[in-house]
């Protein structure tokens, strides 16, 4: 891995696409991501393919990111802004090098003290727990939603597709904790892998919202990032094609809907922002 510590000019972008619909903002304490999911819409992003190392095995960690965020958020108050973050957009904020390097720790002990109006965590990694207490302490001053990424709960899927990123049962073991510890969560089926028919029930009880997220209408390109990664030819290599259809969102939330009322399901393209006020008070 090709690790760099580097300044970054800003910390928080201006939401764009799919974020757009209530989030304000983006923030991605890192570029780059140890993850090297095969299905990554990043891969097909300029920030990746002007690159020239492949994606997962070049990472720069942003050591002034918490002092930006203070900087920043203190001329977006002054403005008057709202500032909704979506954490993050292009990188996973638990990266295995965020054990050491502390820099998603420092912005939300920054956070703490300077809140944004909403935070969303999107994260695979288990290593979220660590920052519980900070949760705990951030949830009194903002809305804070951390949501799990579990594209499945088949294991041997994941490793066909993410071979690199952290099992399924410890990032269920990490939500069923956040849960336990009132953090409000979200299990984000994105994008939907092929899973088993016990996954509705495996995730009753510990997510608070269902976000459902395609292949073919998630990557921000309505499915050409996805055809340009070559999913659709893996779908089919591996005999799973039935599990690459565009009504694919549809159909889960459906199956979803026996387990979760529908308030807490969110679908791709019809509401991206949670509406925590509404469904948890
Ligand atoms: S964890 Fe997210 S950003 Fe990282 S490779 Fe996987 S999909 Fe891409």
């Amino acid at each position: 891995m090709e690790t760099n510590e580097i300044l970054a000019k800003k910390i928080l972008t201006e939401a764009k696409g799919y974020l757009d619909s209530g989030f304000t903002y983006s923030l991605n304490p890192y570029s780059g991501c140890a993850f090297a999911c095969k299905y990554c819409y990043v891969r097909e992003m300029p920030i990746q393919r002007f690159k020239g190392t492949p994606w997962g095995e070049w990472l720069d960690i942003k050591t002034n990111a918490a002092e930006n965020y203070q900087n920043e958020i203190i001329k977006l108050r002054k403005k008057n802004k709202p500032v909704n973050i979506f954490m993050s957009s292009a990188t996973d904020p638990y990266q295995p090098i965020e054990r050491t390097a502390n820099i998603t720790r420092m912005l939300l002990e920054e956070m703490v003290e300077n809140p944004p109006d909403f935070l969303q965590i999107q994260t695979r990694s288990p290593l979220v727990t660590r920052d519980l207490d900070l949760f705990a302490k951030l949830k009194e001053k903002c809305e804070v939603l951390v949501s799990m990424t579990v594209e499945t709960d088949r294991e041997d899927i994941k490793q066909l597709f993410a071979p690199y990123s952290p099992g399924i049962q410890l990032r269920i073991k990490a939500l069923k904790e956040l849960h336990d510890a009132g953090i409000h969560t979200q299990a984000s089926i994105s994008p939907v892998l092929p899973f088993t028919p016990d996954f509705p029930k495996i995730l009753d009880g510990l997510a608070d919202h269902i976000w459902i997220d395609t292949l073919s209408i998630g990557d921000g390109s309505m499915g050409k990032r996805s055809e340009r990664l070559g999913m659709p030819d893996l779908f089919e290599e591996k005999g799973l094609s039935k599990w690459y259809r565009k009504d694919l969102h549809l159909m889960v939330e459906k199956y979803f809907s026996t387990y979760f009322h529908r308030e807490r399901i969110r679908v791709s393209q019809k509401e991206v922002f949670p509406k925590l006020k509404q469904t948890f008070r």
